[in-house]
């Protein structure tokens, strides 16, 4: 256990990097989701092109982001939405059941909503005797294994069709086993389809809220998004407050990478476009439309210019696609509703680092994951640091200074003077020669070889030798 995450980090690593049959599965889906996104950005001067724009695009909404939030809730509210805020999650926790319990509801249908994840919506429903229905097709099998997503945009993906076909047929009674996908498929809306008529409350996402229309955008492929948007009497949508563009003709740019990105697609199955409940006259559609708002710690990165391009973020995915250690270990194990990459620079910004710091070292720092980011966030940089953040005492995120150790300080002041100057550098390389065999026998460089070999230290210098071939080292 680390001592100051409160999760185990790294028996969670090792437990997945055990798991034959979880990283066979990795493997498969990341291989074939990082393929097709290949296939779809062949010109490399043509994606640089669109993603400059992106980044453009959210680079301008998050330096007016609290004028475009004021405009977007006029707007939205001149519709017939209505507006909430809510600072925490507790806060939009409560919003929701309010407006649950408002309409007497005793279940609802949710379609795929990284912020209610990141909400813990469904446990907090349950609690109160409200029964959450999952319709995300990678959704509602990880609610029938009473699991969290492993990923935000696949959240089965650590599944085999094998193991999905006997998950359905262990819970969904009188249910034969199949692994064929459409058969798959065709249980699970045989399962769903009447539960969108027999639910008055529907939850979604928003992937993009409109500040100049007070447009909604919900972004989906299974068209589960569009029957909870439409078919119950109540839409509830959840949003992060960086969600927010300036006008519609920002959405298209960002539309396009985020599909792209994301699985490989042109543009997705579905695209919603939500302005307002049910108009009289017409015939479908929510009679009451709420946007719940969540800043849950989001000011606090907007606040800081160079963190704050974490809220650039799309939440595309493929970042964790092209990580070699989210393809390795799988989201599970960083134990937090974000993995891979964006979750190791939002989580510890979110939670503390003191509570989530220990997420930065799950990083090579090999750059693949800033190399395809549509948004062209210096994931990297970020992590960065955020490492420095862990030592640094007089930082300024949530937690930072909680690694910081003065014998490590000492240790390293030591280090610059001994590197500051010749003399001392001589000495020191001298004794590391005599003393470096005994030193890791003890103390915690005891630790630092157990799995390690001990580096061997050179019994004449550079320079030494220089001199001995009558070389001038001036
Ligand atoms: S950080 Fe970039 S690559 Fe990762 S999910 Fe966000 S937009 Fe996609």
């Amino acid at each position: 256990m680390d001592n100051h995450t409160g999760f185990d980090f790294r028996g969670n690593i090792r437990d997945a990097l055990g798991n034959s049959q979880l990283r066979k599965n990795l493997k498969f889906a990341m291989t074939a989701l990082a393929e097709k996104r290949r296939a779809i950005f062949t010109d490399k001067a043509r994606f640089e092109e669109m993603r400059t724009t992106v980044n453009a695009i959210r680079k301008r909404s998050l330096s007016k982001l609290p004028e475009l939030l004021d405009r977007l809730e006029k707007k939205c509210t001149e519709n017939g939405i209505i507006v909430h805020w809510a600072e925490t999650t507790a806060e939009a926790n409560d919003t929701v059941l309010s407006i649950v319990k408002q309409h007497g509801a005793t279940a609802v249908v949710k379609g795929k909503s990284m912020v209610s994840e990141e909400m813990h919506l469904n446990r907090f429903l349950l609690g109160n005797q409200v029964e959450p229905i999952e319709t995300d097709l990678g959704e509602f099998i990880i609610q029938l294994a009473d699991e969290t997503p492993s990923h935000i945009i696949v959240p089965a993906i650590h599944k085999n069709r094998g193991e999905v076909g006997k998950l359905f047929s262990e819970k969904i009674p009188g249910t034969p086993y199949t692994d064929v996908p459409e058969e798959l498929t065709e249980i699970a809306r045989a399962e769903l389809r009447r539960k969108y008529y027999e639910t008055p409350v529907g939850i979604s996402g928003v992937n993009m809220a409109v500040a100049e229309t007070g447009t909604l955008c919900l972004v989906e492929n299974e068209g589960n998004g569009r029957m909870c948007t439409t078919a119950p009497d109540v839409h509830i949508a959840i949003m992060g407050l960086e969600k927010v563009v300036e006008n519609l003709t920002d959405v298209p740019p960002i539309l396009r990478l985020l599909t792209g990105s994301a699985t490989g697609q042109l543009i997705t199955t579905y695209f919603n476009m939500i302005t307002s409940p049910r108009k009289a006259g017409e015939k479908d559609g929510p009679k009451e439309v709420h946007l719940v708002i969540l800043d849950n710690g989001r000011s606090d990165i907007l606040a800081d210019p160079e963190l704050r391009q974490t809220l650039l973020c799309i939440r595309c995915g493929t970042c964790l696609n092209h990580c070699p250690v989210y393809v390795r270990i799988g989201g599970h194990a960083y134990h937090y509703t974000y993995p891979g990459p964006i979750g190791e620079i939002l989580t510890p910004q979110m939670e503390g680092l003191e509570t989530a710091g220990t997420l930065t070292t799950a990083s090579s720092l090999c750059n693949a994951c800033s190399e395809v980011c549509p948004a062209m966030i210096p994931i990297p940089d970020l992590i960065r640091r955020l490492r420095n953040e862990s030592y640094d005492t007089g930082g300024s995120v949530k937690g930072h200074g909680y690694k910081a150790n003065p014998l490590e300080k000492v240790i390293w002041k030591g280090w610059e003077l001994v590197n500051r100057h010749p003399g001392l550098n001589a000495l020191s390389t001298k004794m590391a020669g005599v003393f470096g065999p005994v030193l890791p026998k003890a103390g915690p460089l005891k630790a630092w070889t157990r799995v390690r070999n001990r580096p061997t230290f050179a019994k004449k210098s550079l320079h030494e030798l220089v001199k001995e071939e009558g070389v001038s080292d001036e």
